[in-house]
């Protein structure tokens, strides 16, 4: 059944109850399309009226007030993986991990179902003074790699891993930089904390210049990859680091920032 339209107020107060700490414009989105885009993807397009209103920069997202089954919404952050203002179109592309309010909503997305958002927000953005890249992340960060891969200038010099359940997952890479993209296969192993993307990333060596490292996924691995990455001379500005989920988390994100000693 579909959710009733609610007007929402244009600009959510600052410290509005359950929106967190950050104020951000709130969009009413309407449901145009959904498809699966392999397996563990599904992409999901969305309209609203006033859409074409929207700025952002490849790598930020949108906090969805996901419904949940006690009949609450909860908050799930979810990347703006393509925009179109003139359209007023956005696609969002959903992990389906398991049974989750986020996976099960995208599953059943329908055209004309609401759903409000939050934002956008997000401080994993390319760093366009940067003399080299390194992105690394899972399959939920796909639609985030991607989309800054994609606006990479052609004299770029980027690497990219990204941690994937098997080939069917993968999708087509398309930048104009100098760009070595790896797929990383768990083969068999599940999602979540792992060394795997550790040791690529150890394995790693930086290029002369100054880099910039954007490391988003399971919280422990970000974690793990940005105290390699410092250890071996990067500074903390030279990292933007974000967990996107851990185990046992529901919905949220994880800032990331040294263990104290
Ligand atoms: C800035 C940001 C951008 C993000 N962009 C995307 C995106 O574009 N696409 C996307 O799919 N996800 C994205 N995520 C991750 C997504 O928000 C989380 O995976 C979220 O927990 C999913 O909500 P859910 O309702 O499916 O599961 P939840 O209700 O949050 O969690 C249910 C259970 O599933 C576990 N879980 C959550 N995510 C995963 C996973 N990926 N694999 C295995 N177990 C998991 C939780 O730990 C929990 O035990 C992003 C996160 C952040 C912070």
């Amino acid at each position: 059944m579909d959710t009733p339209h609610i007007e929402a107020p244009r600009q959510m107060p600052p410290q509005a109850p359950g929106m967190g700490r950050r104020p951000g414009r709130l969009w009413s989105l309407e449901v145009v399309g959904a498809k699966d885009l392999n397996p563990r993807m599904r992409r999901v397009t969305l309209t609203g009226g006033d859409l074409d209103e929207l700025t952002y920069k490849p790598g930020q997202d949108l906090v969805l007030q996901m419904p949940l089954p006690d009949g609450t919404t909860g908050r799930r952050h979810y990347t703006i993986r393509h925009f179109d203002p003139a359209a007023k179109l956005l696609d969002i592309d959903f992990v389906l991990h398991g049974d989750s309010p986020s996976g099960n909503w995208a599953l059943a997305a329908r055209p004309g179902d609401r759903i409000e958002a939050m934002g956008p927000r997000g401080r994993v953005v390319l760093n366009p003074e940067a003399d080299w890249h390194l992105f690394t992340g899972d399959e939920t960060c796909i639609p985030g790699i991607l989309g800054m891969v994609e606006i990479l200038p052609s004299y770029a010099h980027a690497w990219a891993f990204v941690e994937i359940a098997d080939a069917t997952d993968k999708q087509p890479v398309e930048s104009k930089a100098r760009l070595n993209f790896e797929w990383i296969e768990r083969k068999g192993a599940p999602a979540g904390p792992s060394e795997l993307m550790l040791n690529r990333v150890k394995a790693f060596t930086p290029p002369p210049g100054r880099g910039h490292a954007y490391l988003i996924g399971e919280t422990s691995n970000v974690r793990a990859q940005r105290h390699d990455l410092m250890a071996r001379g990067l500074a903390k500005e030279q990292i933007a680091a974000e967990g996107y989920w851990r185990p046992g988390r529901l919905g949220g994100h994880d800032h990331i920032e040294e263990r104290p000693a």
